[in-house]
């Protein structure tokens, strides 16, 4: 499969490692939309948030878990973050294996553009 998340989750391409468990790997996003901005995805692919099947939902959890564990690891906790997950066209994803952005270091405006 031709998914540039999984070639990042088999590390056969380089990507910057924030945080990485059994089912779970973060790392830095290429191109930042804050001082601090890495995407969390689980190592099996799923395509979008669409596409979870039942059994799988637990790793929705662990992606919101290793974001927080990263988020204190990184000292934007007590100052705050944002976490996202876009869907489709319309929720802007790009690269189709999901993920979930954590973004911090600077203060973010409510509601995004
Ligand atoms: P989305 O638009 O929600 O699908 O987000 C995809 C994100 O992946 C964007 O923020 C991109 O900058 C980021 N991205 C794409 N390719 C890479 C890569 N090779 N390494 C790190 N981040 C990437």
């Amino acid at each position: 499969m031709d998914c540039i998340f999984c070639k990042i989750a088999n590390k056969e391409i380089p990507a910057r490692i924030a945080f990485e468990s059994d089912r779970v790997i973060a790392f830095h996003d290429l191109f930042p939309q804050a001082p601090t901005h890495v995407l969390v995805i689980p190592k099996t692919h799923i395509s979008t948030l669409n596409d979870v099947p039942a059994e799988q939902a637990p790793v929705l959890g662990e992606l919101v878990s290793a974001a927080t564990t990263i988020a204190k690891e990184l000292g934007l906790a007590d100052a705050g973050y944002r976490v996202v997950m876009n869907c489709n066209a319309d929720g802007g994803q790009s690269v189709y294996h999901i993920h979930l952005h954590l973004l911090g270091g600077r203060h973010m405006a409510w509601p995004p553009g």
